[in-house]
């Protein structure tokens, strides 16, 4: 156990966990970063943001990461790989516990976002690193010259199918309705793409696997019931994510999806306590929304320390 009480422990290392940290550290809090294991959030998984203003050729989403841990670390943010297991925020100091070892602050930011939600179907679980994926630009180029299939119809399933065709030889978007949540402009990129089909008001009924990994699925109409059979040796799920909130064990208040509830600005129900970012994000969940409620986060916590004296 460490005695020190910190002044502000930051939970999560993606644009809002940087961007807290590079202003609390700036206001001379000394923070202390929990970043995960694999720190940088999702955007370690994107290839590249060309919606981020001041990057006017686009930027990888790695590399911003990088340069947004080093900004903030130049100017004091300690960060630590590591994942938080359990907190305790009845009293103060609030706890937090890393790897078995207990950490003390006054305050908390949490900037845990989101993760991939799995579709569930029959024979997903066994098949997942053995041709399912939710990540595209982790797995796509073990598909080369392959036929993959692309499961939903945001903007994430659209940006998965594009990049998909620099390594597959085919990409079928299989998507539920024939109304589509991608923005018009990334639509019509995978619309116009030749070696892109889409497939409307189709489900995944089953995926067909042989003991290299799978081979196919069934899918079944949405209308009709009707089912038909597809080949394929990849398969990425595009179809939303969910908050990485389970650790906090309710000790605030989230909606029934487990999205943090905002109390006053970026505070949560618990006094000291401060959410931003995709965790509490239903609606935007972008790299610059959550670097913006990142800077609020960290401007709420330094005025709330200010006046707990
Ligand atoms: P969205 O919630 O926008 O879309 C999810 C899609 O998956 C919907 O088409 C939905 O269908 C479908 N779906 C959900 N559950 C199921 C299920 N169980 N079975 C089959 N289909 C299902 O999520 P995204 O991840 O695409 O995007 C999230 C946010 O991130 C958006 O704000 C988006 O704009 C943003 N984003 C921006 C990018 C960029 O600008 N470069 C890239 C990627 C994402 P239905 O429509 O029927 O509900």
């Amino acid at each position: 156990m460490e005695d020190e009480v910190r002044n502000v422990i930051i939970i999560g290392s993606g644009p809002a966990g940087y961007t807290a940290g590079l202003y609390t550290a700036r206001a001379l809090l000394e923070p202390l970063m929990f970043a995960g294991y694999m720190s940088g959030g999702q955007l370690m998984l994107t290839s590249d943001i060309e919606n981020f203003p001041g990057y006017p050729e686009g930027i990888g989403g790695p590399e911003m990461m990088l340069q947004l841990r080093e900004q903030s670390e130049r100017f004091g943010l300690e960060v630590h790989d590591k994942n938080v297991e359990r907190v305790d925020f009845s009293e103060q100091p609030f706890k937090v516990w890393v790897e078995g070892e207990l950490f003390l602050s006054r305050s908390i930011i949490i900037c845990t976002g989101a993760e991939s939600i799995w579709l569930g179907a029959e024979g997903e679980e066994e098949q997942k690193g053995r041709g399912i994926s939710t990540c595209a630009t982790c797995d796509g180029a073990f598909f080369r010259d392959e036929e993959v299939l692309v499961i939903g119809g945001g903007d994430s399933a659209m940006e998965e199918a594009t990049f998909l065709t620099r390594f597959a030889s085919k990409v079928t978007i299989i998507h539920r309705r024939d109304v589509f949540k991608a923005s018009k402009v990334m639509y019509e990129r995978a619309l116009n793409n030749p070696k892109i089909e889409i497939k409307t008001f189709k489900t995944i009924k089953k995926w067909l696997s042989d003991e290299n990994g799978i081979i196919g699925a069934i899918l079944q109409d949405s209308r009709d019931n009707s089912e038909e059979e597809i080949s394929c040796t990849g398969a990425f799920i595009a179809i939303g994510h969910k908050p990485i909130t389970k650790f906090l064990e309710n000790q605030v208040e989230t909606d029934e999806s487990g999205y943090i509830i905002p109390n006053i600005h970026t505070m949560t129900s618990v006094p000291g306590i401060f959410a931003a970012g995709d965790v509490v994000d239903t609606r935007y969940r972008q790299a610059i929304t959550a670097a913006g409620m990142g800077c609020q986060a960290a401007i709420d916590t330094e005025k709330w320390l200010e006046d707990q004296h």
